[in-house]
């Protein structure tokens, strides 16, 4: 028998306050669980507080309303092909089965709304990607929080994770807690420890030449470390995402972010100073983008117009300011502004305004959304520069997202979910596709945990 000394007792111990804890959480609680969440931070939400709050998800009913095909074979593939087939197939079918369910248990069961539209993100071949009201991923924690909340969980800030414990047979009994005054206390797990701490992007820096980054900078290793030394496996730590759509002329994420992919990619193009030439599909995956922007050496200029503008709608006037996003009255003037060679730069409009009329793109493939027009003064245009956003590897999980040792078997107790994880999205992740897979299996963890027998 393992002779801890614990100080409290609680059914599930979930470790992080963002998406994937939080859903966990609610599904544990809302199964009879007394559950208890741990955020080592001052403030609830991690990484998802501060995201931008776009789910990918296949919505047939909402998608034949504005004549999109899509099926979740077809949503599978799209990720699996990002990915490079580095996916866990088994993780992505389930992901993509239980988008649609997931979606509508945030808009019915949690009231949160979304806007009336359906984006197309790089690399997803069909619109699906659903933005919460003012793009902000806190509109999605906020109710996540008051349910759990409502549900009774026991929710504590400036609380740390420092240690798992295990009994004689491997299960996970239990876990050290560390507080702001560096007080310990041994909590013993009577069903389980679900690990939603989020990914490690504040410490991928070093693993790729990008300069800044877009997300909290203390998204550390620490659980991954802790995870690993009683074997836990790791896979794909080498995957870590930049953000294609980032610019170098303003800190963290600010709003290059939702500008060029609301306007830019879908209604205009990237271009290399250089040559003044296109030289990606602006609508591949992050990683084809991100890696064609790395070998120019230097930002790349993104440029649409006032019909880019237009069809991204109001809420886009949120996402602009005028120290990143300039206006041009004609393209010559643009060309000095950027140091373009000015003919390169009027050839290539030219040659992508005939791509747009004959809504296809012979050089790069782009799909040429329906209500793209030709570019036309005035233009808009900001230098694009990838950063540091997220990470692909962590934790091994099976389909019941049970933490796997090295051998590929269960560490009873222990269940994992989030960007904590490794396996779902590959070498390359889809845009949309964290915050659904943290809400899928963040519930299944929950809904696992709250199965798993008691102690
Ligand atoms: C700026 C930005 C915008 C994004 N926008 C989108 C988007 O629109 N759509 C999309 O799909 N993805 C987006 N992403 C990615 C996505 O938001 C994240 O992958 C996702 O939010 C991760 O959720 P999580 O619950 O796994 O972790 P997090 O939200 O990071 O939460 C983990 C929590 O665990 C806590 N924690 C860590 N270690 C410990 C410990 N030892 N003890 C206690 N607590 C601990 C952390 O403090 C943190 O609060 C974005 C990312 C960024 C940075």
């Amino acid at each position: 028998m393992s002779n801890y000394i614990w100080n409290t007792q609680v059914d599930v111990l979930v470790v992080g306050s963002g998406f994937a804890g939080l859903t966990a959480a609610i599904e544990a609680a809302q199964a009879g669980c007394s559950v208890q969440v741990v955020e080592k931070r001052d403030f609830y939400g991690g990484n998802s507080w501060i995201s931008g709050g776009v789910l990918a998800a296949v919505d047939l009913e909402m998608q034949q309303r504005y004549g999109i095909q899509d099926s979740t074979a077809q949503m599978f593939d799209d990720m699996m092909r990002a990915g490079r087939a580095r996916n866990d197939p088994a993780l992505v079918q389930q992901v993509c089965a239980q988008s649609y369910s997931v979606l509508q248990w945030l808009r019915q069961e949690l009231g949160i709304t979304f806007m009336e539209r359906i984006e197309q993100f790089g690399g997803h071949s069909v619109p699906r990607c659903y933005s919460v009201t003012d793009i902000q991923g806190r509109n999605i924690v906020n109710p996540l929080l008051a349910r759990a909340q409502a549900l009774g969980v026991d929710l504590r800030l400036n609380t740390r994770l420092t240690g798992i414990l295990q009994n004689e047979k491997q299960r996970v009994v239990g876990c050290e807690l560390m507080a702001k005054d560096n007080t310990v206390q041994c909590v013993q797990t009577t069903r389980a420890l679900i690990l939603a701490s989020g990914g490690f992007s504040g410490e991928a820096d070093e693993l790729q030449p990008a300069t800044s980054s877009t997300r909290l900078t203390d998204a550390t290793s620490d659980i991954l470390n802790l995870a690993q030394q009683f074997g836990a496996e790791l896979i794909d730590l080498d995957c870590v995402q930049l953000l294609p759509c980032a610019s170098p002329d303003e800190p963290g994420r600010g709003v290059a972010p939702v500008f060029a992919s609301y306007v830019v990619f879908p209604y205009g193009m990237m271009l290399d100073v250089a040559t003044g030439l296109r030289f990606v599909n602006e609508w591949t995956d992050r990683k084809t983008r991100a890696d064609a922007m790395l070998a120019l050496q230097q930002p790349a200029v993104g440029l649409t117009d006032q019909n880019g503008i237009n069809n991204a709608g109001d809420m886009i006037h949120q996402h602009m300011n005028d120290t990143v996003i300039h206006r041009f009255e004609d393209l010559a003037t643009l060309a000095v502004a950027y140091q373009f060679p000015a003919d390169a730069l009027k050839n290539s409009v030219h040659t992508y305004n005939q791509y747009v009329e004959q809504q296809h793109d012979a050089a790069f493939g782009k799909p040429i959304p329906a209500r793209a027009k030709p570019l036309a003064p005035p233009y808009y245009a900001l230098r694009l520069w990838p950063k540091t956003h997220s990470t692909m590897g962590g934790l091994r999980i099976n389909a019941h997202t049970q933490v796997l040792n090295c051998e590929g078997q269960v560490i009873p107790g222990l269940f994992a979910a989030g960007e904590v994880i490794g396996g779902v999205h590959g070498v390359s992740r889809l845009g949309g596709c964290a915050i659904t897979e943290c809400l899928v299996l963040g519930r299944v963890a929950g809904q696992q945990a709250a199965l798993f027998p008691k102690l």
